[in-house]
């Protein structure tokens, strides 16, 4: 299985899962004729589209998704957030439960279990994700905490959002206003809050951790990985438009 970083920051985020017969996308926020590029043009191995929540940034191109007959995937909250953005005849199909009990589904041989994520956004998700290639690979994005822990974890995507510390500064110098501040340490993860959601999981058959939806301004994605390696000892990437890492359980 490989994975293909598509766009991973507040202009867009969208991902690639793929081997030759199957193909999960994870995220409708980059147009999708870059999604298409990444499937070399095979759409009808796409088995569907995970979204994480309705803001523009992951549910924006939603209806290019659903436009070639991709089954997308979502809580009913974000779907009524996204109502904006769903303009044709074909509609995303509810992941439906509530807090920390929404059941697992089966797309082609990915098998998917939906937690709840704390963002603002009306009901927002991380997906845990199972398929025989990559062991068990854990999505989460936009979430200023991660309530849960995870068994049998091979791969990792993980936001690193921000250094708090950078943040401060920015609002000390005047870069940016004090309810920015506050709004992104209520709806993102810090660096500080990824390690600590690492090490609070078993790492020991962890092949990759990408952090994803690193902040331009407010994150210093080199920092964050070499950190982030250390601490763990994994082999951590820095999500980045074109970025292709084989994602298998096995090592290589
Ligand atoms: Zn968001």
């Amino acid at each position: 299985m490989e994975l293909t970083v598509i766009g991973s920051n507040s202009e867009g985020n969208s991902y690639v899962l793929q081997n030759a017969g199957e193909a999960l996308l994870l995220e409708a926020g980059k147009p999708f004729k870059q999604v298409l590029a990444a499937l070399d043009g095979n759409v009808r191995k796409v088995v569907g589209c995970l979204v994480t929540h309705e803001h523009g940034d992951h549910a924006g191109r939603i209806n290019e998704v659903l436009s070639y007959a991709i089954p997308v995937f979502a809580s009913e909250g974000t779907i009524e957030g996204a109502q904006k953005y769903i303009k044709g005849g074909y509609k995303p199909t509810p992941i439906k439960g509530s807090a920390g009990n929404y059941g697992q589904f089966r797309l082609g041989g990915f098998v998917v279990i939906p937690f709840q994520t704390k963002h603002d956004a009306a009901e927002p998700l991380g997906f845990y994700i199972w398929h025989e290639e990559t062991g068990g690979v854990l999505f989460a994005t936009d979430t200023f905490y991660l309530p849960c822990k995870f068994k049998g974890l091979s791969n990792i995507l993980i936001e690193c959002n921000y250094d708090p510390d950078i943040l401060a500064r920015r609002v000390a110098d005047g870069t940016i206003p004090e309810v920015l501040q506050e709004r992104v340490r209520r709806s993102h993860l810090s660096y500080y809050t990824c390690l600590d959601a690492l090490k609070a999981n078993d790492l020991s058959a962890v092949n990759n951790i990408v952090l994803i939806h690193i902040s331009d301004g407010n994150g210093d994605g080199v920092a964050f990985r070499n950190g982030i390696a250390k601490a763990t000892g994994k082999t951590v990437h820095i999500a980045k438009p074109g970025l292709k890492i084989k994602f298998n359980k096995t090592p290589f």
